[in-house]
């Protein structure tokens, strides 16, 4: 008899609908093939407890969470996971914050939830693991003798040989992943760095049939770029909005950023580059305003601490330069805003400005696309730092460290014919619509449930 799916994430709706991508996707997704999803409690408790506790809910599938005390939140989330895996997978080893209590804490919490999951996990489940939160997941799970499969998604980029050099833990970090049975990453370019360090590592083998072998581990790692549920984003695109969601001057044309406030999304060097479109701009033609709306994130990290002020302090220094009496170039807003509002602000944008300087995929580059009017779509500007660039060609890929390339990028898609436009938003919509977030989660749950039990390579060792 086939197991049931067990997934591991941080986030999991314990109160009311699921919202975001990735938590809708994983909802349907246990809807239909039931199964048991996991995540951290949302409050803070006095004691660590050695037992999951059940979420009530009517779906067709359980949910439970495992709680977390004030210190552990502190050294395994924001500490660990957020000051160093984080900047080590986005290329910011510089910002690296060492401290030996974020590991151990890190270690201290994976080891707990392996132990309670140990416990209720039956030899054919198929265990799913999200993300850098939960890296040592599958080590522990085998040290307690668990044989059923585990693959690990990672959302973030996987970082290079010579940044993961830098990790105190480095050996550890080999460990970690090899001892997953499926390690899934956004992009090719993700597999091959994955690659590349373990044959760099000195106990590091490659198998004739592709897999990875370290010390008694084999593992495979495959590419499963994440998407988004493309047909809901088209559905709300073409409901006309309420009311204006904006209102900007009927002669200036809108350039969009969406983005989490985050160094790796590369914000300042975008408003750089705005910069140098505006410096060049020719007098007579449109005026564009950039609206930059941006939630604000991970607050009590001191690495994100400084980005709003950096922010603030440049939009204003941009706007008093070029702005006039009637317009205001830059536009720095710094919340969240309902999908309902995002959506249409897509679709009014002339320019889309994805800029990251390192991101696993970025999502919003698929949802700006998928939210267009094919008939008079806006021009998607795309960095080469994200994942999404190596499938999404047809957009204007740029070095979003280098101004002038972003503002030649921004003269391109606010003059660009219609003809090309169309093309190329058809052809960025075909890969939305072939990366459907909902075929990606059943792409890897098949893989996950095809690979060899781990009991049975162990015998091959
Ligand atoms: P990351 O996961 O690093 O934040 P992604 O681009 O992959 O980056 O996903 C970001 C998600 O957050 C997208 O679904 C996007 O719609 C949403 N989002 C980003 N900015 C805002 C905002 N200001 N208000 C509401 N949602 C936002």
């Amino acid at each position: 008899m086939p197991g049931r799916l067990i997934v591991l994430s941080n986030r999991i709706p314990t109160e009311g609908p699921p919202s975001g991508g990735l938590v809708v996707a994983l909802h349907e997704l246990l809807a239909e093939r039931g199964g048991l999803w996991i995540g951290a409690a949302s409050d803070f408790a006095d004691e660590p407890s050695e037992t999951f506790q059940p979420v009530a809910g009517e779906e067709r599938y359980e949910k439970a969470t495992f709680d977390l005390t004030e210190d552990e939140h502190a050294d395994y989330y924001l500490g660990y996971a957020n000051s160093v895996l984080w900047p080590l997978c986005h290329h910011r080893t510089d910002l690296l914050a060492m401290e030996r209590r974020y590991a151990d804490g890190y270690r201290a919490v994976n080891a707990r939830v392996a132990r309670m999951l140990a416990q209720i996990v039956g030899p054919e489940d198929r265990i799913w693991v999200h993300d850098y939160h939960f890296l040592p997941l599958a080590l522990e799970l085998r040290r307690l003798g668990v044989a059923a499969r585990v693959g690990m998604f990672l959302h973030i980029p996987f970082p290079a040989a010579a940044d993961i050099s830098a990790l105190t833990e480095s050996d550890e970090f080999y460990q970690w992943f090899a001892a997953f049975d499926l390690v899934g990453l956004q992009t090719e370019a993700d597999v091959a760095r994955c690659l590349d360090a373990y044959r760099r590592h000195p106990s590091g083998e490659m198998l004739l049939d592709g897999r990875v072998k370290l010390d008694g581990s084999i593992f495979k790692v495959r590419s499963f770029p994440i998407g988004i549920d493309g047909k809901t984003f088209a559905d709300i695109a073409k409901t006309p909005p309420a009311h204006d969601p904006v209102h900007i001057r009927a002669d200036a044309r809108l350039i969009l950023g969406v983005d989490r406030l985050d160094y790796s999304k590369g914000i300042p060097h975008r408003f750089r580059g705005f910069s140098t479109y505006l410096a060049r701009r020719d007098p007579c033609s449109p005026r564009a305003t950039l609206l930059q709306i941006t939630p604000p994130s991970r607050e009590s990290v001191m690495a994100y601490q400084e980005i709003t002020r950096e922010l603030e302090a440049l939009s204003g220094r941009i706007n008093g330069q070029y702005g006039e009496i009637d317009w205001t170039p830059i536009r720095f807003v710094v919340r969240s805003v309902p999908r309902e509002t995002l959506v249409p602000l897509y679709r009014m944008a002339s320019v889309g400005l994805v800029t990251p300087l390192a991101d696993g995929m970025n999502l919003v580059a698929k949802e700006f696309v998928a939210a267009q009017d094919p008939d008079d779509p806006g021009v998607l500007v795309l960095s080469r730092g994200a994942g999404a660039a190596e499938q999404m060609t047809d957009a204007l890929i740029v070095n979003p460290y280098d101004a002038e390339d972003v503002g030649d990028a921004i003269e391109k898609g606010l003059t660009m014919p219609l003809e090309e436009r169309r093309s190329r938003h058809a052809a960025l919509m075909e890969v939305v619509r072939n990366t459907d977030i909902f075929e990606w989660g059943n792409r890897f749950i098949d893989a996950l449930g095809a690979v060899k039990k781990p009991a049975a390579q162990m015998r091959e060792t």
